[in-house]
């Protein structure tokens, strides 16, 4: 089949890691049908945009490269939209963005292979010539091609896929739970993934024990809030609680590094910092968000937790005997805040000491309860608070980065920057610690090497391979 110019694909994929490792899945189960992925729009029977609605800016991008590339349409092209994006906007993207023949919403992936064969079908139909009795042949009158997949969010299961089509040999995602509960009043998730679903243990560990077969040495588990993890293993003794699955998962033979995002503070108990502390493979690295360090705002935000609680389980992380790394998300400016939020934003900050901080301007989303707030600060002072932020922590991490030097970490080799005559490394700590090696001691990608750190920047730091 992989002759056929209309079982070519092109996939791009915008947003987070659960949306990448959708990808993978979604790449696996169209290689498994058929299909054949190609690295440019022009070379594809069907264009695929895996999208992200997060943030209105991830959402605009989309449409934005969808209207670049309509002018494909008249040689054949088929353009689909599958994601968060798809489940928001449903049938309304066939409004928007005419060209567009297939819409499957994140949750309604399994059923892409059989709408991939309706696709197929009504293409044929379609078919743009019609013979008549006598004559030559004439037009035929075209109608639009609409595929949705939109309807299967209430599902107990997670997208499990035999065909994953992992882009990484030495890094694998894997997802334990899917979906969110908690309904932050900014956040489209809960209506775009809908609700928690876990996955069993045993198949998590299934899954890791046939990754280590096959040559991988780091797991990520996934989940949209990874800790909130509720195994329904039906064995007794079977199930398992967030922290004993990753231990579990740190203790498969041949995984050297096992990795967790993202994880929702109310759900952190401090028995994930005793793992981490005991099993070594598990990376000394939590991406914590805490969005506002303002009570106030926290509450407008529904997160379920208040600066204090927060801060306690910080404190738990810096009692551990391992160093661990902690980065967060901020939002700036949502609905109400005050000079004097934000200063207590701003406090946090210095009080918690992030490795990295993804901060972004409040946007309205649709769907949400956040948009009945009056989103009065203007964009103007939203961005002026974001800079004020950015440059903050900024000096955080320039002070903590220096602290680096003169020690050695054990990097991943992740490849090779030749402009810079570099290796690429990354820490337990999930730190970029680029490196030189002697030619005759070139390390591998995917092998694990030490590195003494010589120079430090805000965020990343520069070393030499230690031989
Ligand atoms: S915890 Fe809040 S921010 Fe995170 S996915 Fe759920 S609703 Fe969204």
């Amino acid at each position: 089949m992989s002759g056929d110019p209309h079982k070519t694909f092109y996939l791009e994929t915008f947003g987070c890691q659960m949306n990448a490792h959708d990808s993978e899945k979604v790449i696996g189960t169209l290689l498994n049908e058929g299909y054949r992925q190609v690295e440019t729009v022009e070379e594809a029977g069907l264009v695929l945009y895996n999208t992200c609605s997060i943030r209105d800016k991830a959402e605009q991008k989309v449409f934005n490269r969808l209207n670049d590339y309509k002018k494909y349409q008249k040689q054949g092209k088929k353009f689909g939209v599958l994601g968060c994006v798809a489940q928001q906007e449903g049938e309304k993207i066939f409004e928007r963005a005419p060209h567009v023949s297939l819409v499957c919403g994140s949750a309604s992936y399994r059923n892409l292979p059989q709408m991939l064969v309706q696709l197929e079908n009504a293409q044929l139909e379609n078919a743009p010539m019609e013979t008549g009795k006598s004559g030559p042949p004439k037009p035929k009158a075209r109608s639009p091609i609409r595929v949705t997949g939109l309807d299967d969010r209430e599902t107990d299961e997670c997208f499990e896929t035999e065909f994953t089509a992992r882009t990484n040999p030495h890094r694998g995602y894997i997802t334990i739970i899917e979906g969110c509960d908690k309904f932050c009043s900014y956040c489209v998730v809960p209506f775009t993934r809908g609700k928690e679903r876990s996955r069993t243990s045993d198949s998590v560990l299934a899954e890791a024990r046939q990754m280590a077969d096959l040559g991988y040495t780091e797991i990520q588990l996934l989940g949209q809030n990874v800790n909130s993890y509720k195994d329904p293993a039906g064995k007794p003794g079977g199930k398992k609680t967030f922290a004993e699955l990753l231990a579990a998962v740190g203790e498969v033979p041949g995984i050297r590094r096992v990795r967790f995002t993202t994880s929702h503070p109310r759900d952190f108990g401090r028995d994930i910092v005793e793992a981490i502390d005991s099993v070594p493979t598990l990376c000394d690295h939590v991406h914590l968000p805490v969005q506002s360090g303002s009570n106030h705002v926290l509450g407008a935000m529904q997160r379920l937790y208040t600066r204090e609680q927060y801060l306690e389980r910080i404190a738990w992380m810096k009692a551990a005997k391992r160093e661990i790394s902690i980065t967060s998300d901020v939002i700036v400016g949502f609905p109400g805040e005050t000079e004097e939020d934000f200063a207590e934003t701003l406090s946090l900050l210095d009080e918690v000491g992030y490795d990295a901080v993804f901060s972004f301007k409040y946007s309205p989303r649709p769907n949400t309860p956040s948009l009945a707030l009056e989103d009065a600060i203007p964009d103007q002072e939203k961005a002026r608070r974001l800079e004020v932020l950015m440059a903050r922590q900024r000096e955080i991490q320039i002070a903590r980065y220096k602290k680096y030097i003169g020690t050695v970490s054990e990097v991943m080799v992740e490849g090779r920057n030749e402009a810079r005559s570099q290796w690429i490394g990354r820490t337990s700590q999930n730190k970029t610690l680029n490196f030189t090696a002697p030619a005759l001691a070139a390390p591998k990608v995917g092998s694990y090497v030490p590195v003494m750190t010589t120079i430090s920047f805000p965020n990343s730091l520069l070393g030499e391979m230690v031989v």
